[in-house]
């Protein structure tokens, strides 16, 4: 058994003083306060004195690439280097960042990352991988500057955020059963155009009503939760409609696409940080006219827009869209202090969005909190975030991470 001592603990039901939690094996077994709660003999303690007990940080949307920092994109480099680079960089920065868990958006790295750190080869966080995001043909998953006979193909094409294309029920349901056969967590699918797509804008909605039906009951039939990239109304519609349960960007839902996603429970995961850090980075590395102008216009409104969602009563959940490039692995929390300095939320509610809320978006009520019966995702950070929420971007105050009872950093 082991004891987690600290001067406060934050989750989401607010702040205790003078925290224990006890944890054994995996779990947490009893929280109290030092005042009144007595350690068993016996029990390893973890002094962690004079920091702030949280669960575990969840970033519902990010993409292992493997992508070297600094360095040129894409299809520079052979597909195997960035598996290796991801592997054992990026899933060390998100741990050593205090995010615990995660859920990779698509792609093809992300779902060998998660075989590894389930068997135990590399330490990393709880991953949930989507494997390939489905589009339709010339849609946002579509790698619209090289020759279609390529991108069907499906080889891992260097840059390992690979779609696959599928348009019709058949091939919509065969889609979906492959990612299934693959073994992967959830599905990904693009029912609008992208912000960074160079053909298809936002304000495209993608598939059919129909063929997102199909796919949604193949997921669901497997107990698979369905996520899409998407932003405007129709786009959103018939997204919800079909049964969808997790809507990632959505900046341009309206004021009855926002009824309709609250209606249905539908958990919404707005990615400021990917626009903040395009805005500050990349934006004069971006060539095409239309797609710089695009993308401005996305991060002029990208506050209101996520203020918008938060107002209409949705549960929204951190996502970073993060892909190594602009904003680094373990630079993830930048969403919440968007969240509080941008959108104008309280410091508590943004750490609810990021652990909670997160734990809902990935179906999982034993994650999210720092309660009796839930894994023991805790970390220990040294300056209080509720004081200075960008504190959690800064990895060396992060001083201790556990991970369902395991210790994976110990700076204490
Ligand atoms: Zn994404």
């Amino acid at each position: 058994m082991k004891a987690v001592i600290g001067d406060f603990l934050i989750d989401a039901n607010g702040v205790k003083e003078k925290p224990v939690v006890l944890v054994e094996g995996e779990r947490i077994t009893k929280v109290g306060s030092i005042d009144d709660l007595k350690i068993p003999s016996k029990t390893e303690v973890i002094d962690a004195s004079g920091s702030v007990l949280m669960p575990g940080l969840i970033d519902c949307h990010v993409h292992f690439t493997g992508s070297k920092k600094g360095g040129p994109s894409k299809f520079s480099e052979r597909f195997e280097n960035r598996l290796i680079r991801s592997a054992v960089q990026e899933v060390r920065q998100l741990l050593e960042a205090g995010f615990t868990s995660v859920m990779d958006a698509g792609g093809l790295v992300g779902f060998h990352i998660r075989n590894a750190i389930n068997e135990g080869i590399i330490p990393g966080p709880r991953v949930m991988a989507a494997g390939r995001y489905i589009s339709v043909t010339g849609g946002h998953g579509d790698t619209h500057y090289m020759p279609l006979e390529w991108v069907k193909e499906g080889r891992p094409m260097g840059w390992g955020m690979d779609g696959r294309i599928a348009d019709g029920k058949d091939e919509c349901m065969r889609a979906v059963r492959e990612q299934l056969r693959e073994g992967v967590d959830f599905i990904k699918i693009c029912t609008s155009g992208g912000g960074g797509s160079l053909r298809d804008p936002p304000d495209i909605p993608e598939y059919t009503l129909e063929e997102l039906k199909v796919m949604v009951h193949i997921a669901h039939s497997w107990g698979r939760r369905v996520m899409v990239h998407c932003y405007n109304p129709e786009g959103i519609r018939r997204s919800v409609v079909a049964g969808v349960d997790l809507i990632a960007h959505g900046n341009l839902a309206d004021d009855v696409s926002i009824k309709l996603m609250l209606k249905h429970g539908t958990i919404v995961i707005p990615t400021m940080s990917i626009y903040y850090a395009i805005k500050q980075q990349e934006e004069r590395s971006i060539q095409n006219s239309h797609l710089k102008s695009r993308v401005r216009k996305m991060f002029a409104n990208v506050f209101d827009d996520t203020r918008r969602l938060h107002e209409g009563g949705l549960t929204l959940a951190l996502g970073t869209d993060t892909m190594g490039i602009p904003l680094a692995f373990g630079k993830n929390a930048l969403e919440l202090e968007l969240y509080v300095e941008k959108v104008g939320l309280s410091p508590l509610e943004a750490i609810k969005i990021g652990t909670l809320n997160g734990a809902k978006a990935m179906g999982r009520n034993d994650l999210g909190t720092l309660e009796v019966g839930k894994l023991a995702d805790l970390i220990a950070v040294e300056e209080n975030p509720l004081d200075n929420i960008k504190s959690l971007q800064d990895e060396r105050k992060t001083k201790l991470v556990m991970k369902a009872g395991e210790i994976y950093k110990n700076n204490l």
